[in-house]
């Protein structure tokens, strides 16, 4: 008597019941798991697989989490990299976000068991780091925080030709603005624009005169701007309010971006509102920070569409982590010493050619990103690896994305944490292994 596999189907519910797959379907959910199982009973049916190994196979199809969100390796060099989340979460921010995921004292004041403000310990954060504030408010990105300021503010916007932004993947400050309803007054021209410029323009539809900061290019030659302190001084007494898009989340100048505005000189040289984002060189989760003078601030918190683009509390818990917390990863890479990286690039190149892959230290350049300090170059190490490494590393078990450099893929190592040398060595190591 011959016997036909296809009769031999396991039930569903027996293969669910299996101690693994219960287990599975524990940690992934039971839909998951349950397609996983019909995958398998499906090649029983065809005859490629035993009945006796569809446990082992439905535990072998299953994905390794419940998000398709996959941890990458950011060898670009490129320290903000949008395509790839910007900037990594610290330590303690991650833990932050751990302990607030649950139910948690966002907005109750366990004193008195009555609603109390929310994101207090954030918003406390934000203006103990940048003194010049008088008032905190937290959005979903710093697009939200334009769109609210618009809406809130209204009117007429004055702004400048040669601030007429597109952020980035087709997104234009000026669209985001006039989409709120808010009109543009344009001054200036694209190169050139002066303080009469922007008073000769106020009236009395004037909401607020708007400054973006043209993070993502550079005008050079023929040029002239007005500064927050001549715009401030010019706009006294006027009772228009001054607005400045910084963009990067700068805390304070750093030395090695004059050209990047931060929001303590900001504010301090007169701008009522500063925005920026949270997720760039602050070094935080996504966010967009408004700081500022507190009745504007409150304004803007008492506006209908606030509601609509207030953070949750693991943004909360991460931006305040980040704040108070050690130096985050993408303060680390910024000031990271060339002879350090030389040293990992040197280190991680020797691993593998021990291994008897081709790799070698190479000199590389590093940017900010994230549409920071654009014309600025960071001197970095690279490990130059074969050039046909590229895409199998970006399909590597932990994914690698690094670019191309003549002959070349490089993995620059100042985008990446130093914790993350041994995987990235581990990674070229399991592409090199498949490679014929
Ligand atoms: C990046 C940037 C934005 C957009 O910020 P998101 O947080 O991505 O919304 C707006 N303005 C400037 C000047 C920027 O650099």
């Amino acid at each position: 008597m011959t016997t036909d596999p296809r009769r031999a189907v396991p039930r569903t519910d027996t293969v669910l019941a299996e101690p693994q797959v219960a287990a599975a379907v524990a940690r992934l959910g039971r839909d998951l798991v349950k397609t996983a199982v019909q995958a398998a009973q499906q090649q029983v049916r065809e005859g490629a697989l035993a009945p006796d190994d569809v446990v082992p196979a439905v535990l072998d199809g299953l994905p390794g989490s419940t998000s398709s969100l996959r941890p990458v390796l950011n060898a670009t060099g490129v320290l903000v990299h949008t395509n790839l989340g910007r900037a990594p979460l610290s330590p303690a921010a991650v833990d932050a976000v751990v302990a607030a995921s649950g139910t948690t004292d966002v907005e109750i004041d366990l004193a008195t068991g009555r609603r109390g403000p929310r994101g207090e310990g954030a918003l406390g954060a934000l203006l103990d780091a940048v003194p010049a504030a008088g008032a905190a408010l937290v959005v979903n990105n710093c697009a939200a925080a334009l769109a609210l300021v618009a809406t809130a503010l209204g009117g007429e916007l004055v702004i400048a030709r040669g601030e007429l932004v597109e952020i980035g993947d087709g997104f234009r400050i000026p669209e985001l603005i006039t989409s709120t309803g808010a009109r543009l007054r344009e001054v200036g021209t694209t190169n050139r624009v002066a303080v009469a410029d922007y008073t000769g323009a106020l009236g009395p539809d004037t909401g607020a005169v708007l400054k973006v900061h043209p993070s993502n290019f550079v005008v050079r030659g023929f040029t002239r701007s007005a500064d927050v302190a001549e715009l401030s001084t010019a706009l006294a007494g006027t009772g228009v309010p001054l607005v400045a898009d910084v963009g990067s989340g700068l805390l304070r100048p750093h030395p090695l971006l004059p050209d990047e505005p931060d929001l303590q000189t900001t504010l301090a040289g007169g701008a009522d509102l500063a925005l920026c984002s949270g997720d760039k060189l602050l070094g935080g989760p996504q966010a967009g920070i408004v700081l500022g003078r507190a009745e504007l601030v409150q304004r803007l918190r008492r506006h209908p569409l606030y509601r609509a683009l207030r953070v949750d509390k693991t943004t909360l818990a991460a931006l305040e982590a980040t704040l108070r917390g050690p130096v985050p990863p993408v303060r680390r890479m910024l000031d990271a010493d060339l002879a350090g990286l030389r040293a990992r690039a040197a280190a991680v190149a020797a691993a593998l050619r021990a291994r008897g892959v081709e790799a070698d230290a190479v000199e590389a350049t590093a940017r900010v990103g994230g549409g920071g300090a654009p014309e600025f170059e960071l001197p970095s190490a690279a490990v130059a690896v074969p050039l046909a490494f590229a895409g199998p590393l970006r399909a590597a078990s932990t994914p690698v994305v690094g670019y191309a450099a003549g002959d070349r893929t490089h993995l620059d190592l100042r985008s990446l944490a130093p914790a993350d040398d041994e995987r990235l060595t581990a990674m070229v190591l399991e592409v090199a292994a498949t490679w014929t």
